[in-house]
C-alpha cells in the first residue's frame, strides 16, 4: 500500500481519519468484521485502499478502510471487499470443522436467508407457471418447457430468489473447495461465466415442489457470498434421479471435472450402489428385502457399466465402515474439513486399512449368504475392520490425542522446546501414513500367522472374511499396545531426523526390520520381534 494521501497526513490528521473510519464501519474491522478497540488495537491497525490503486482505486478517504493490521497482512485478496467475503467463508468453514466437514451450498443458503420455501407449479402442455407469494409477489411467471435433446428430460430456465432454492446433498454431497476464492474474485471483477446452476423438481398434482440444486454449487455460492439474492437456474422436471446421481459420480471420477474429497466420492458411490441394488430387485420382480443375488450378479446384469458397478460395490464397503456410528477412529480422521485437528488423513485410511483388508474383487456368494447365522463374508469384513479400527482408537487415540493441540507444526514446536503431552505426540507420530502402513502390515501378519498356527487354510486376500476368535483379537490389542509403548514415539531427539519430514514406506520398513534407518541411524534398541510384541 503506497498512499500519497496518507503519507502527507500529520499524526493528528491520521488519528482523526482513524476515528472517522472506525465510526463509519460501526467499530469493526473491514475485513474480519470483529470489533476494533481504538485503545487496545492502537498500534496494530492499518488503513488500506478498499479498491487497490493499482486497479484505479481512489487515493482518498472515500476508498479507505480501517482493519486490524494482522487481517490486512493475511488477507486473501487485494480488494478488501473480496477479502471480507473470503473471510466470511473461512468463518463458516471453521464453524463446521467440529462436524468434520467443509461448507456446502446448504450452509451458505442457511445464513443468507435461502432454502426457505417450496413452489407450487402448474404445468399445462409445454408451459409451466408459478408465483412467489411468500415474498409478496403474486405475479404469475409463465415459462416454456424445453426438451433436452440428448437426455429427453423436460426443463425450463428461470431466475429464482434464493429463498426458493435448496441444496441437494444426496446427488451432490461434496463440500465447497478452496478454489471458490478465485471464482469469487472473477465474479467481483464483473467477469461473467456460465452462471446457471442445475436444479430439479418433482411435480405431482397439488403437491408443492422443492427446487433442489445439484450442480453448480460453487458458482451459486460465490454469487450469494457476493450479495446476489436471485440466481439463474435450469430446472429439470421429474428427471430420472439415478441418471443425475451417476452423472455427478462420473464428474468426480472419470471426467475429473471436479475435485471431490475421496471420502465424499465413496459416499456417492455407496448411494449409487444402493440404487443399483434396488433397480436389480425391481427389474427382476424381487421384493425389497430379497438379497439372494451376488455382487457378481450385479456386475453381470449391468453389463455396459460393469467396471463402475464394481467400484460402487467397493465404495459401499468403505463408506459403511467410514461412517459407521460405532466407528471410534472416525473422530481422528480428517474427512474433508481440511483442518489441523485430526491426525489421520482419509487418504491414509484408504491406502492402509481399506487397501490391505477389503477384498478388492466381487463375490459370487449371495448378498444375504449366511446372514442369519452372522457368517456373511462381507459383513465379517466390515465388522472386523471396524473392530480393528476401534482397538487402535482405544489404544492410541481416545483420551490421548488432544484435538485442541492438533497437528499443526508439532515437530517444530517440539524442536523449539515446547512441552506437549507425550501421548499426544505418540498418537500424532503413529498416524503418519508411512508409519501406519508398516505397522498395519504387521497386524496383517499376526492375523495370518494365527490362522496358520491353527492349521486353518485361508485365502490371504480374503483375510477379513474369516471370523477372528477372541484370542486373536487379544493378541492384536497387545501388539498395538506394545508398539505404542516403544520409546521412539515420544523421543524428542528424533524430531529433527526421523520425524522431521515425510519419509517413504521403505524408510519405516527398514527401521522396524533392522532397528536402524536406511542411513544407518539407530532408532530402535533392536529390530521388532513379532513374537515378543504379542506377549503381554
Ligand atoms: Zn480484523
Amino acid at each position: 500500500m503506497t498512499s500519497l494521501y496518507l503519507r502527507r497526513q500529520t499524526p493528528e490528521q491520521r488519528t482523526e481519519l482513524i476515528r472517522n473510519l472506525h465510526q463509519s464501519q460501526n467499530n469493526v474491522c473491514f475485513i474480519c468484521e470483529e470489533p476494533i478497540d481504538l485503545a487496545i488495537h492502537k498500534d496494530a491497525l492499518d488503513i488500506d485502499h478498499i479498491i487497490p490503486i493499482s486497479v484505479s482505486g481512489k487515493d482518498d478517504p472515500s476508498n479507505f478502510a480501517l482493519t486490524h493490521a494482522s487481517c490486512n497482512r493475511a488477507k486473501q485478496a487485494s480488494n478488501l471487499e473480496v477479502a471480507r467475503t473470503l473471510c466470511r467463508l473461512d468463518k463458516i468453514r471453521s464453524s463446521l470443522a467440529s462436524e468434520n466437514r467443509g461448507p456446502n451450498l446448504a450452509d451458505i443458503l442457511a445464513i443468507h436467508g435461502g432454502a426457505k420455501h417450496n413452489l407450487n407449479f402448474s404445468r399445462q402442455g409445454d408451459r409451466i407457471r408459478f408465483a412467489c407469494p411468500e415474498l409478496g409477489s403474486n405475479q404469475i411467471t409463465d415459462l416454456p418447457i424445453y426438451t433436452d435433446e440428448l437426455s429427453g428430460f423436460g426443463y425450463f430456465f428461470t431466475k429464482l430468489p434464493i429463498a426458493y432454492l435448496h441444496h441437494d446433498d444426496k446427488i451432490n454431497p461434496r463440500a465447497i473447495g478452496q478454489n471458490i476464492s478465485k471464482l469469487i474474485q472473477e465474479f467481483y471483477l464483473k467477469r461473467p461465466q456460465l452462471h446457471p446452476s442445475l436444479g430439479w423438481i418433482h411435480t405431482a398434482d397439488g403437491e408443492p415442489s422443492t427446487v433442489r440444486i445439484f450442480d453448480g454449487q460453487h458458482k451459486a455460492a460465490a454469487q450469494i457470498l457476493l450479495g446476489v439474492r436471485s440466481l439463474p437456474v435450469r430446472v429439470f422436471i421429474n428427471p430420472d434421479i439415478d441418471i443425475l446421481l451417476k452423472t455427478n459420480f462420473n464428474a468426480g471420477t472419470s471426467l475429473r471435472q471436479v475435485a471431490f474429497d475421496k471420502s465424499v466420492q465413496r459416499h456417492l458411490g455407496n448411494t449409487v450402489y444402493v440404487q443399483r441394488v434396488e433397480r436389480y430387485q425391481a427389474e427382476h420382480n424381487l421384493a425389497e428385502d430379497h438379497f439372494g443375488f451376488s455382487e457378481s450378479d450385479l456386475v453381470k446384469y449391468f453389463r455396459g457399466e460393469s467396471r463402475e458397478v464394481k467400484k460402487y460395490i467397493l465404495d459401499a464397503v468403505r463408506d459403511t465402515i467410514t461412517y459407521h456410528p460405532d466407528n471410534k477412529l472416525k473422530e481422528y480422521v480428517d474427512l474433508g474439513g481440511r483442518n489441523t485437528e485430526r491426525p489421520l488423513s482419509y487418504s491414509t485410511i484408504e491406502k492402509t486399512f481399506y487397501s490391505f483388508f477389503i477384498y478388492q474383487d466381487v463375490l459370487d456368494t449371495p448378498l444375504d449368504f449366511r446372514l442369519d447365522e452372522e457368517e456373511n463374508p462381507r459383513e465379517h469384513e466390515k465388522e472386523q475392520i471396524l473392530q480393528l479400527m476401534n482397538i487402535i482408537a482405544e489404544e492410541i487415540f481416545v483420551g490421548r490425542f488432544d484435538p485442541d493441540i492438533g497437528t499443526l507444526r508439532i515437530e517444530n514446536r517440539i524442536q523449539k522446546g515446547e512441552v506437549l503431552p507425550l501421548e499426544h505426540i505418540r498418537a500424532f507420530r503413529m498416524s503418519k501414513e508411512e508409519v501406519v502402513y508398516n505397522w498395519l502390515k504387521y497386524v496383517e501378519q499376526i492375523i495370518k500367522n494365527y490362522f496358520i498356527m491353527q492349521g486353518r487354510p485361508i485365502q490371504e486376500e480374503k483375510l477379513f472374511h474369516y471370523k477372528f476368535p477372541q484370542p486373536l483379537w487379544d493378541r492384536i490389542r497387545v501388539f498395538i499396545r506394545n508398539l505404542s509403548n516403544l520409546p521412539i514415539w515420544v523421543n524428542n531427539e528424533l524430531s529433527q531426523t526421523v520425524f522431521g519430514g515425510k519419509q517413504n514406506y521403505a524408510f519405516w520398513q527398514a527401521i522396524f526390520e533392522t532397528g536402524k534407518s536406511p542411513q544407518g541411524v539407530r532408532v530402535l534398541a533392536e529390530p521388532l520381534d513379532l513374537m515378543k510384541m504379542i506377549q503381554e
